[in-house]
């Protein structure tokens, strides 16, 4: 490896302090081209270890290895490796799930996500884009999948100057792959659903959700259906809404599958509850999970806003006894202005509320501890006492 990077004082320290991200600010002399693995040095010239450089983005450097660890295809393999093993210790019961969560699988900007017997790939950064043979050759003999897809259609990458494509890398992937959560079964469209297909980091709060669930449910933002699907077996009447048409037609066909019961509609939450509140109907079981409203630091304020209207609107829609269950996928959330916000609209709405859990994104989404990016769901199972 020829390529190096001298960082600052400064950039040593957050080293030090456990966050594998250099900044643009933190970067003195450069050596090296787009998507290199460079070797990144002390302003003493000390090897500090192995790192992905990008000439583009905020983020030059996202660190691999440390020290004198060498950084090159066989510590990814071993690190998708790694990965896979520990999801398979984790007994999920279910055929799709994460298999690599970038960061926390210490392998940055790289996601990819197992659907049955397909694979869903996103490479998020110049260096981790250059590296995506050498991924997909790893996951071919880790899983052997009939087929790989790479979903590079994220807006992220173009803040490294990287194409937004959809290409299959290995195999075949048809249009619609079926898995299965629990008990329920899904058609996912892994080229044109969000995010990879479905919103996997969402299961075992749907799991949690369950322990609660009864009489009337509301399903706020539904998608394909996750909440609603697992909860109105266990509720009375369920009613779900989401704006997006096609979603609303997926959760009629999968609930008409299985034999479940959901009125679906399509409409924007924040004018349903509204209208909900005017005829005066009241829910047992509310879930909110919103899209991210604070897609960036700039846009908190405004989504801190969008967040307190729409929980302020679900509790004065829940009966005594009742649970929220209310979420923020917005990493730059935190979990201390999340509860801030959901305690000015229990105020607000004049009821009694307390917590009974608290969450966030699924076991196989782990959490880099240091690297609050890394901790972007946000899960509350709130109970309204009075
Ligand atoms: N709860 C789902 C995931 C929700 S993703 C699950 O468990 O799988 C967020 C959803 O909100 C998307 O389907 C999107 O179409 C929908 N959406 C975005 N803005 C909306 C709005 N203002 N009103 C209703 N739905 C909205």
């Amino acid at each position: 490896m020829t390529s190096t990077v001298v960082i600052s004082a400064r950039g040593e320290q957050r080293l030090e302090g456990g966050h594998p991200w250099i900044y643009r600010t933190d970067v003195g002399d450069v050596h090296a081209s787009a998507g290199d693995m460079v070797s990144v040095r002390s302003p003493r010239g000390r090897i500090l270890g192995s790192a992905l450089f990008s000439d583009r983005s905020q983020i030059t450097l996202r660190m691999l290895s440390y020290g004198e660890t060498i950084a090159d295809e066989a510590l990814i393999n071993r690190r998708i490796a790694v990965a896979h093993q520990f999801r398979q210790s984790l007994n999920i019961d279910a055929t799709a799930y994460r298999v690599v969560h970038g960061e926390a699988d210490l392998l940055p900007s790289l996601i990819v996500d197992r659907y049955g017997d397909y694979l869903v790939v996103q490479t998020l950064s110049q260096g981790m884009d250059k590296l995506l043979p050498v991924v997909v050759e790893a996951l071919g003999s880790v899983f052997a999948p009939r087929g790989i897809l790479a979903r590079n259609d994220p807006r992220a990458r173009l803040l490294e100057g990287l194409e937004q494509r959809v290409d299959v890398l290995a195999g075949e992937v048809p249009d619609l792959i079926t898995v299965r959560e629990g008990r329920i079964e899904y058609d996912v469209d892994l080229r044109r659903g969000q995010k990879t297909g479905l919103f996997l980091d969402q299961r075992e709060n749907r799991d949690a959700a369950a322990l609660y669930a009864h009489g009337r449910l509301l399903d706020c933002f539904s998608y394909d259906g996750g909440f609603a699907l697992r909860l109105a077996p266990l509720c009375r009447e369920t009613i779900a809404f989401d704006i997006s048409q096609e979603a609303v037609a997926r959760v009629r066909q999968n609930a008409a599958r299985h034999e479940i019961t959901i009125d679906a509609r399509v409409g924007n939450v924040f004018d349903e509850l509204r209208g909900l509140e005017r005829l005066r109907e009241r829910f047992d079981t509310i879930v909110l999970d919103p899209p991210a409203f604070a897609k960036t630091k700039a846009a908190v304020a405004k989504a801190t806003a969008g967040y307190k209207e729409i929980n302020l609107r679900a509790l004065k829609l829940l009966n005594p006894g009742g649970i929220l269950v209310t979420c923020s996928c917005s990493y730059n959330m935190s979990e201390a202005a999340f509860a801030e916000i959901l305690h000015s609209a229990a105020i607000d709405a004049r009821a009694q509320v307390t917590v009974v859990e608290k969450r966030m994104q699924g076991r196989d989404h782990p959490v880099l501890l240091g690297v609050p990016e890394t901790y972007y769901l946000k899960c509350f199972i709130l109970r309204r006492v009075s």
